[in-house]
């Protein structure tokens, strides 16, 4: 992929990243307590370091399980098309779900990646998202939990890339084209 030369400006730095989830951790602990065991459902690829960050603040047993969902369309604009690329391993029929996410932007994916874990019937669902750009938004889903509320800039870092780059950025930061 051809990318024009760019920068990346530091959003949101990784102390602040570590002490929200910190915080996020704590309330998720607390609405969960009691749960025989959590199934923690990450999607891949972009929130890798988010929940790998999450589940180890969590005061709770969990499972971990990985999907991975993808729109058509370029690096930059979701194409609101979601097709399932990888499958949960594990079975979530009755079963407590907490659904992983990096940024919900239009809100497309996660709205369909929910309506087919719904038909598998577990018991409640909520969803965690590192990012939440509610300017973009065009559908009905909602994240229970939210780590940052973003403007509308194309962000990487933190497991969140750019033409597959940029993942492993240990903060946040907004794309900013050079020329
Ligand atoms: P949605 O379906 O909500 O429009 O978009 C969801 C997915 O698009 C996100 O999970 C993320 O993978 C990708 N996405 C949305 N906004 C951004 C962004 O600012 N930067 C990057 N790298 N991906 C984004
Ligand atoms: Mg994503
Ligand atoms: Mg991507």
């Amino acid at each position: 992929m051809t990318q024009k030369p760019y920068v990346v400006d530091e959003l949101i730095s990784a102390k602040s990243i570590a002490a929200r989830i910190e915080a996020l951790a704590k309330e998720i602990s607390t609405h969960y307590a009691g749960t025989d065991k959590l199934v923690v459902v990450g999607l891949l690829r972009g929130s890798f370091i988010f929940i790998a960050d999450l589940v180890r603040e969590l005061d709770l047993p969990v499972e971990v399980d990985f999907m991975e969902a993808s729109s058509y369309g370029n690096a930059m604009e979701s194409s609101r098309e979601v097709r399932i690329l990888k499958d949960l391993r594990g079975e979530i029929a009755g079963r407590d779900v907490l659904v992983v996410e990096d940024i919900v932007d239009t809100g497309y994916t996660l709205k369909h990646v929910l309506e087919i874990l719904e038909t598998r019937h577990p018991r409640r669902m909520e969803v965690c998202a590192l990012l939440n750009k509610p300017s973009r938004r065009e559908t009905d889903v909602q994240a229970k939990w939210v780590g940052f509320d973003i403007p509308d800039k194309f962000v990487v870092g933190y497991g969140i890339d750019y033409g597959q780059r940029n993942r492993n950025l240990p903060h946040i930061g907004a794309v900013r084209f050079t020329e």
